[in-house]
């Protein structure tokens, strides 16, 4: 067993506090990671406080992992000592439903073994993830990190990078697309970087006014603070996507109408309370709703590769762990410019 620093939380009450457990030890298709960088994701924020239900504590949140690998298993083929290795969201899979064999490890149908927060299969613990010294993970769920990329930067595309990524890719998001950008956090930011990348013109919807320049900055075209009176409105029939990454709810008619005809509301943003359903503004112009939920490993390669060609990382304020609560607090109210990500050397 291999004992491991950490910060964990040990109920929906609790700050995140120092915390030692052991990872498994190393077998022949895992990798050893060192892990120095990991970034906060309001997913963690939701899951330490338990609004999505199901938490099990202590937790040691994480899913936006990058670090170095100290050791391989003996049947290792992808990984070497000292190569930069990437952990997302989930560590395995069932590896045999048709989602699994498909490449959609995330959609499994009997649930992939999240990075924490997850029954850890053969162990009574749950899995643990990277707000800790070091992380053990069979290599077919470990990425490749692209080599002129500078680290702290990479962490947030594990989670955030993915998860924007992948729907955009799936709407087939390209030039002459008018794409819409809801909430401009974690998600936002890099969903901006991304589909300017595949060249749509894109617009951030935002309740911020303060962020306006940061978005022209980050490869926005337009920016619409939707707090002004009448602002969605003049929005009518004008987006072919809207990503919405808003981790609260909302209403939709609104952001519905902002749509052309077949156009698509994505919805990544995962508030715990449900949103309203008006049919009208779906009926009326066929109108879509999608929900997705990050992406397999070999798109998230894809998607690490893509931002290595295009030289793409998340804008970042790297912290020491002494200073995590304060992030969560910070992400709250929508400060964060635009990851937080913790140092590890700093555990
Ligand atoms: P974040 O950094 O906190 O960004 C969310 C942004 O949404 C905020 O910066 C703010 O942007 C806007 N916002 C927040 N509260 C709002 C409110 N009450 N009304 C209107 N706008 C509000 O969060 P994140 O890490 O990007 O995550 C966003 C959501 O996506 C979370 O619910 C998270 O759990 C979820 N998520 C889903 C997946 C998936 O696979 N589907 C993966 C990761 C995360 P402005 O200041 O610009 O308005
Ligand atoms: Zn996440
Ligand atoms: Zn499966």
């Amino acid at each position: 067993m291999l004992p491991t620093k950490a910060y964990a939380t040990k109920s929906a009450e609790s700050q995140l506090a120092p915390f030692q457990f052991e990872r498994r030890d190393v077998q022949a298709n895992d990798v050893l990671i060192e892990i120095l960088y990991c970034g906060i994701c309001h997913s963690d924020i939701h899951q330490a406080r338990n609004e999505w239900g199901g938490s099990v504590y202590p937790m040691v949140p994480g899913h936006e992992i990058v670090g170095r690998v100290i050791k391989v298993g003996a049947s290792v083929k992808n990984f070497n000592v000292g190569d930069m290795a990437g952990v997302g969201c989930f560590v395995d899979s069932c590896r045999t439903c048709d989602s699994c064999k498909k490449g959609l490890e995330q959609y499994c149908v009997s649930g992939m073994i999240q990075t924490y927060n997850s029954p850890e299969p053969g162990r009574k613990t749950p899995t643990y993830g990277g707000y800790s010294s070091q992380i053990v993970v069979d290599e077919k769920y470990t990425l490749q990190i692209p080599k002129n990329l500078e680290l702290s930067g990479v962490a947030p595309l594990l989670c955030a990078g993915i998860t924007t990524y992948s729907p955009l890719k799936h709407c087939e998001v390209k030039k002459s697309q008018a794409v819409a950008v809801m909430g401009l956090g974690g998600l936002g930011h890099m969903g901006v970087k991304l589909a300017a990348a595949f060249g749509a013109e894109v617009t951030v919807l935002s309740t911020s006014k303060s962020k306006e320049a940061d978005a022209k900055r980050l490869g926005a075209a337009n920016f619409v603070c939707t707090k002004d009176a009448g602002a969605l409105e003049k929005l009518a029939e004008k987006f072919d996507v809207i990503l919405n990454t808003v981790s609260a709810p909302f209403d939709l008619t609104p952001y519905l109408n902002a749509l052309k005809t077949d156009g698509t509301l994505v919805l990544v943003g995962a508030p715990s309370q449900p949103h309203a359903v008006p049919a009208f503004p779906l009926i009326m112009r066929r109108r879509k709703i999608l929900g997705s939920l990050i992406g397999g490993i070999k798109e998230t390669q894809e998607m690490l590769d893509f931002c290595g060609q295009h030289n793409i990382t998340a804008d970042v304020e790297v912290i020491p762990a002494t200073k995590i609560n304060e992030a969560y607090e910070r992400t709250l109210s929508a400060q964060v410019r635009y990851r937080f990500v913790i140092d590890m050397k700093t555990l």
